[in-house]
């Protein structure tokens, strides 16, 4: 395991891998015509047709895949009618995100509950509204499942490394080795339908290898579940695919190599799907916000925007780093930048480089933030949710 550890950092390093097919974003031609409507506050401007062109790139890079975009990422309806008519199905975590996707006609049968645990009321909605498949990563959740709905086709989560992710999703949720068998063999008891297998390599990943990890993994899980007596039809990948910002990534077609080579041996009766979320949505969009003050403190200076981490600017508190842009053209400094709520955790970036002749009301645009912005946003201390704009 350590030593396997060491190749995969290896390759998260060898850049040789990145940026060999273009990015696409948002033309920032269309954020200058929104704004010359006026501004009230912050917004997410998306382009459905970048959307679009997203979901044909992911299945034509994977055509053995069944894209099932994950809601959470980005709700809104008009991106979700996007999705749809583009063929890719859906990934739901709570009821509210069943009940927007069953409003727009999706059928029942397209989205996948891949929530590891869900409660007993929310499973009881979604066997009821005719959901079929449901994840599971312990013991106790495939009983749930089980006593709730007794023909519910399962998949179970497993633990798949998540170096080289922006943002790890690793350890809350996924079971390990040691706990597999213990699961498939109280399914054959159950006489249970735990007939798949999943794994999520982490957000923004930018090693393809956990891709391959998870997979090989994923046909040991298949084995052991045939020799108990139970039959695997489905290979969920998850999500994970990254998009640019300010570090190289590893293009959709070079993870591809990875998967379209990993999955080639698996047999046609296994049905291999995947669950994008930043992948389809976040470079569709500019995510805009304006100073509302500066400061100096302590020989610092200080940038408040009308958008913090509880109004969209929330991923970078983990890590994930931004472009940041604005119409100055001053010297870059070090700028403490922070969101307009009086929280103290309310500060988004610290010795961030930015010029030093930004100021009250100026604009910032944040280029490829279609993705956990706006899905993540709050009404705390009373400043409004951002919009979102579709184009
Ligand atoms: C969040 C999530 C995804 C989407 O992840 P991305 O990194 O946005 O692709 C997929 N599957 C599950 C179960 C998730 O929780």
């Amino acid at each position: 395991m350590q030593m396997q550890n060491a190749a995969l950092r290896q390759n998260v390093e060898s850049e040789a891998i990145f940026d060999t097919h273009p990015e696409v974003s948002l033309d920032f031609q269309y954020v200058q015509e929104a704004l010359k409507k006026g501004y009230s506050k912050p917004f997410l401007l998306v382009d459905s047709n970048i959307v679009r062109n997203k979901a044909r790139r992911f299945k034509a890079a994977m055509p053995r895949v069944q894209p099932h975009y994950a809601v959470k990422a980005n709700p809104d309806p008009r991106v979700l009618k996007t999705m749809i008519e583009e063929g890719v199905g859906f990934e739901i975590a709570s009821i509210s995100e069943l009940d927007l996707l069953l409003s727009l006609g999706v059928p029942a049968v397209e989205i996948y509950y891949s929530n590891p645990m869900k409660s007993r009321t929310y499973l009881e909605y979604a066997a009821s509204k005719g959901v079929e498949w449901y994840v599971l990563d312990s013991i106790e959740e495939l009983r749930k499942i089980v006593s709730v709905k007794p023909d519910a086709q399962m998949y179970l989560r497993i633990d798949t490394p998540n170096i080289g992710s922006d943002w790890p999703l690793a350890g809350k949720f996924g079971t390990h080795a040691a706990e597999i068998k213990g699961i498939i063999n109280e399914a054959a008891k159950l006489k249970a339908d735990l007939a798949g297998v999943t794994f999520h390599v982490g957000s923004q990943c930018r090693n393809p290898q956990n891709w391959r990890v998870g997979i090989e993994r994923a046909k040991k899980v298949f084995s052991d579940m045939r020799r108990a007596g139970l039959t695997p039809r489905l290979l969920n990948i998850g999500g994970g695919y990254p998009v640019r910002h300010i570090k190289p990534i590893p293009s959709i077609e070079i993870i591809a190599e990875v998967v379209n080579t990993a999955i080639a041996d698996l047999p046609e009766s296994i049905r291999v799907m995947a669950e994008p979320g930043r992948y389809l949505v976040s470079d569709a969009a500019y995510f805009v916000c304006r100073v509302v003050g500066t400061a100096t403190r302590n020989g610092k200076r200080w940038m408040y925007w009308d958008a913090g981490m509880f109004g969209g600017v929330i991923e970078v508190t983990e890590g994930l780093r931004y472009e940041i842009l604005s119409d100055r053209k001053g010297r870059d400094i070090p700028w403490s930048v922070a969101g307009p709520t009086c929280d103290s955790v309310d500060i988004l970036m610290r010795d961030e480089m930015l010029p030093e002749d930004i100021q009250e009301g100026d604009f910032i645009y944040i280029p490829n933030a279609g993705a956990y912005t706006t899905a993540y946003a709050s009404n705390f201390n009373g400043f409004p949710l951002p919009d979102v704009m579709v184009l």
